[in-house]
């Protein structure tokens, strides 16, 4: 994460995607004037996405109340998601706020959701998982996007 310029909105990367043209190229399943859902290029897990709202502030003090409802649509609708394509056992959903917190990117607010399997304590290696990251990704992309696709937001 260490490409991203603090306190720049254009070397944002949340910003940079979400502005973007091609949604495949940049893993967005979701977006609207309030709020994004893409996938996490570094997942800790299958299916791990980050929702964020589509203006670039830093953290839910700052939304407006179209945002609020238009955030916590997106993370139902993500875990709606999910759970149809991927079938996990469970979720872990979280943000970071603030570097001391293990925020990689602090001015851009965003959510954790990282879907859970029974038996998956072990994530795979770092290595394997470098290894197997492109395609990877691109599938559950493609199965993630026709999920949304066939299921608009409302
Ligand atoms: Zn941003």
């Amino acid at each position: 994460m260490n490409y991203i310029r603090m306190g720049n909105h254009d070397g944002c990367f949340l910003c940079e995607k979400i502005k973007a043209g091609d949604e495949e190229k940049n893993l967005i399943l979701f977006k609207n004037p309030s709020v994004a859902i893409l996938l996490n290029i570094f997942p800790y897990n299958n299916g791990h996405l980050l929702i964020a709202p589509s203006r670039h502030i830093p953290g839910p003090e700052e939304f407006c109340p179209e945002e609020v409802l238009e955030f916590w649509k997106a993370l139902d609708h993500s875990l709606k998601a999910l759970r149809e394509s991927l079938k996990p056992d469970g979720f872990n959903i979280g943000v970071n706020l603030g570097k001391v917190a293990g925020a990689g990117l602090e001015s851009h607010f965003h959510l954790h959701v990282v879907p859970r399997w029974n038996g998956d304590t072990n994530f795979m290696p770092v290595l394997a998982e470098v290894k197997v990251l492109p395609q990877h990704l691109s599938e559950t992309y493609r199965t993630l996007k026709s999920y949304f696709k066939e299921n608009p937001v409302r």
